[in-house]
């Protein structure tokens, strides 16, 4: 194998060509008769907010919308970092569902927004693995791949100035890529609006049929993560399984690719030779602020929950301190081998795909585009036990564990390595300043309402619990306000996931009235999210 990296235009032994169609950038292998593309945006849950849950989603269904009845193989799909369009058949059908998917993404019908915002409604939201969505949240909050795990308003609340403004932001040339495996269909054309990473929207992209301009905020795309001073762990997380996440690796490293595989492996052997254990083991890598984020997530039966989450962190300890065994990379070696083999018929024919999609999500997050098949297998033949164990002993300085439900993690997971305890969401050392409220004692020696302390602070709100544990959301970082149990109390959200409840019943119709005055515009989301689901 060798160690050269190929240029930008050329892949090296048959590889896929790649071309550049009306800005886009087209990764293209021959193949047979028919024609197999996939047309892929680095845009996904991950651009969205708490506010604009689902308009990725209701983009896509948009746009689908406008196609006509076809035969064809055709359907499209939204993840946390990307879009995709698929088409399989004649290629100059292939060709036509590429132009009018384009077509329409360029000037968007909003007609049809009202049935598509059901259709989204209906439909769940994206798909990714509960345990894992819990770790994401537990790391970054409801932002980012942490919105996995919450509804947010649903997709009912937005406006066609949030779809206009996501549109142009977003579903640009520059922001596109195509995999196309078979012919190229003639004359292929493309036509979206040009434009890289825009926040804004571009000239001549809005749609006629906007009404304001847009009124949402461009979310970031990679929130500030919740980081501790070590690794940690979390108990009582709402996840039916234990999480391990592990972040800031290189996303060009490709041993970490092979670390992240030996853990998994180390693991379902595990399970294999212990008749006692029973769980499943999934991994996930999504990009981060600095540098990919690893998700490990095993489900199995609660009750065994905290003996896996230690048995997680042993095995992570013990690779981060001695590395594998020489038999076990070289399994995992032997496995890369063949997934990145490029005379391999089913590596060859998945490539274009490859490269469309990790170059739309790379180009999406600031870097420059996939890493060339060549670059992989030969970084990933390179890597030793040692560094197997380096990359995993510099995660492990940061890794986060997550435990679902009643499950704790066993004392003796400290004799690996000392792992502090955090709580789920953040809690405050004491009440900001503020006017405090409480239920009346009546109320309170019923156990009519929870006997919780309510601060209306200058720069916050805030909430102490019967337990006494604080929660404090500043005014302007409130992430959304939710109707509780069909209203009219309601749940005020902070970025890391803390709730301060607010009822009517406990605090007084005045103080009630004052939160949703002060939150206008998150109490106006709710409303209409409640009027839209009635
Ligand atoms: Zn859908
Ligand atoms: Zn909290």
């Amino acid at each position: 194998m060798s160690a050269e990296s190929s240029g930008p235009q050329v892949q090296p032994s048959g590889g896929p060509r790649e071309l550049l169609v009306d800005g886009v950038r087209v990764f293209h292998q021959t193949g047979p008769s028919k024609t197999r593309a996939v047309l892929f945006f680095g845009v996904g849950l991950q651009d969205e907010s708490f506010e604009t849950i689902g308009l990725t989603h209701l983009v896509e269904h948009l746009a689908m919308a406008q196609l006509p009845k076809t035969h064809l193989d055709a359907n499209a799909s939204v993840t946390v970092n990307h879009t995709a369009f698929y088409a399989h058949g004649r290629p100059d059908d292939v060709g036509a569902f590429l132009r009018r998917v384009c077509e329409a993404l360029a000037d968007l019908p909003l007609d049809h927004l009202a049935r598509e915002k059901d259709v989204v409604a209906a439909e769940a939201g994206v798909g990714a693995d509960l345990t894992t969505a819990a770790a994401w949240t537990a790391r970054y909050g409801f932002a980012g791949a942490g919105l996995v795990a919450t509804p947010g308003y649903g997709p009912l609340v937005h406006t066609e100035a949030d779809v206009v403004s996501h549109l142009a932001a977003h579903f640009t040339a520059g922001r596109a890529a195509l995999g196309v495996l078979g012919p190229l269909p003639e004359g292929l054309a493309l036509p979206l609006p040009p434009g890289g990473l825009t926040t804004g929207p571009a000239p001549g992209t809005v749609s006629e049929t906007a009404g304001a301009p847009a009124a949402v905020q461009a979310p970031r795309r990679f929130p500030r993560p919740r980081l501790g001073d070590g690794p940690e762990y979390v108990e009582g997380a709402p996840s039916p399984g234990v999480a391990l996440l592990l972040d800031g690796f290189d996303p060009d490293d490709q041993a970490v690719r092979v670390a992240h595989t030996l853990l998994c492996e180390r693991l379902e052997d595990l399970e294999r030779e212990h008749q006692a254990l029973v769980f499943s083991v999934v991994s996930e890598t999504v990009d981060g602020p600095d540098g990919d984020v690893f998700t490990l997530a095993v489900d199995g039966p609660e009750e065994q929950a905290g003996d896996v989450a230690r048995l997680v962190w042993e095995q992570l300890g013990d690779l981060a301190a001695n590395g594998p065994t020489q038999a076990e990379l070289d399994d995992v070696l032997q496995a890369y081998a063949d997934q990145v083999d490029p005379t391999d018929d089913d590596v060859r024919e998945s490539e274009p795909f490859r490269l469309a999609a990790e170059t739309a999500i790379a180009v999406a997050a600031g870097r420059p585009g996939a890493t060339p098949l060549a670059r992989i297998a030969a970084g990933v033949a390179a890597t030793t036990r040692e560094d197997v164990r380096e990359r995993l002993a510099t995660a492990a300085r940061r890794a986060l564990l997550v435990l679902p439900g009643e499950a704790s993690l066993p004392e003796s997971a400290q004799r690996v390595a000392p792992i502090a305890e955090r709580p789920w969401c953040p809690q405050a050392p004491e009440l900001p300043p503020g006017r405090r409220l409480r239920p009346k004692l009546h109320r309170r020696l019923l156990g009519s309402c929870a006997d919780r302390t309510l601060v209306l602070g200058v720069d916050s709100i805030a909430q102490q619990d019967e337990d006494g544990t604080v929660h404090a959301v500043r005014w302007d970082e409130v992430v959304g306000v939710v109707e509780v149990e069909g209203g009219p109390g309601v749940a005020v959200i902070g970025p890391d996931t803390c709730h301060v409840w607010v009822h009517p019943h406990s605090y007084g119709k005045a103080a009630h009235a004052e939160v949703l005055e002060r939150l206008a515009p998150h109490a106006e989301r709710m409303r209409r999210a409640v009027a839209g689901r009635r």
